[in-house]
C-alpha cells in the first residue's frame, strides 16, 4: 500500500509543502478504479488559509464532482486527519481512508471507523520523520501559543515584583490531540512569543524568558 500511486502522490505532495515553507502534510483523492482525481497539500501558510489542509486541497483540486465519482474512492493523506477533513470525508461518502501516520498527531479516526469507513494506518517512517523534523525546525507554525505576562512591583514595605505567566498551547490541526512538544520547542516558542509581544525593556524579556526555561 505504501507502494499506491495515491500515498506515493500524497508524500510528494507534503515535500513540496514544506519547499513552500508550509506544513508538510499532502493528500490524494483516488477513485475506486486508481485514477488520481486530485492531490494537493496543506496550504494555510502559503494562503493564509483557515480551510486548505491536505485532504480539504486535494479534494479542492478535484474540482466539482458527481457523487459517483467518490463511490469506493480513498482519501491518502500523511497525517491523521483532523475532525474538518474526517467531516469532508464523511460528507463525500469516501470508502476508504489511508493515513501515513498518526503518531504526530491522531484526528477523527475513530469517528471515521463509525461511520462505515475503513481506516487503514501506515505507520511509515517518512511521513513521521517530516513532521518530526517540521515541529522542531519550526514550532511557531504548528503550535498555537497565547502568553500573558503580568508585571508588578507593590508592597508596603518595599516593591516585590511578581510575574504571572499563563499559556494555552494548542496545535495547527485541531484541539489538542496528540500533542507532543519538547522543551527546545518550548523554549523557541517562548522567544517567538516574546518578541511578538515586543516587550521592549530587555530585562524583563530575560526574566520572562528564564521563567520560560526553568
Ligand atoms: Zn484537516
Amino acid at each position: 500500500m505504501e507502494q499506491d500511486p495515491g500515498f506515493i502522490a500524497a508524500i510528494e505532495e507534503a515535500k513540496q509543502g514544506l519547499a513552500e515553507g508550509g506544513v508538510p502534510i499532502g493528500a490524494a483523492l483516488v477513485s475506486k478504479d486508481g485514477k488520481i482525481l486530485g492531490r494537493g497539500h496543506n496550504m494555510r501558510v502559503q494562503k493564509g488559509s483557515a480551510v486548505l489542509h491536505a485532504e480539504m486541497s486535494a479534494l479542492e483540486n478535484s474540482g466539482r464532482l458527481p457523487a459517483s465519482a467518490y463511490e469506493g474512492a480513498t482519501m491518502y493523506t500523511t497525517l491523521s486527519p483532523c475532525d474538518m477533513c474526517t467531516g469532508a470525508c464523511i460528507l463525500y461518502k469516501v470508502k476508504r481512508v489511508v493515513v501515513g501516520e498518526n503518531v504526530s498527531f491522531m484526528g477523527g479516526e475513530e469517528l471515521l471507523k463509525n461511520r462505515g469507513k475503513e481506516v487503514i494506518v501506515l505507520d511509515n517512517a517518512e511521513c513521521k520523520e517530516l513532521m518530526a523534523n517540521f515541529m522542531k525546525e519550526k514550532p511557531e507554525l504548528w503550535y498555537v501559543f497565547v502568553f500573558v505576562f503580568v508585571f508588578g512591583c507593590c508592597d508596603a514595605r518595599g516593591c516585590i515584583g511578581f510575574l504571572v505567566l499563563f499559556m494555552v498551547i494548542d496545535t495547527d490541526a485541531g484541539c489538542g490531540t496528540g500533542m507532543r512538544i519538547s522543551l527546545s520547542s518550548f523554549i523557541r516558542l517562548a522567544y517567538v512569543a516574546l518578541n511578538t509581544l515586543r516587550i521592549d525593556n530587555d530585562s524583563n524579556r530575560e526574566m520572562g524568558v528564564l521563567f520560560v526555561s526553568m
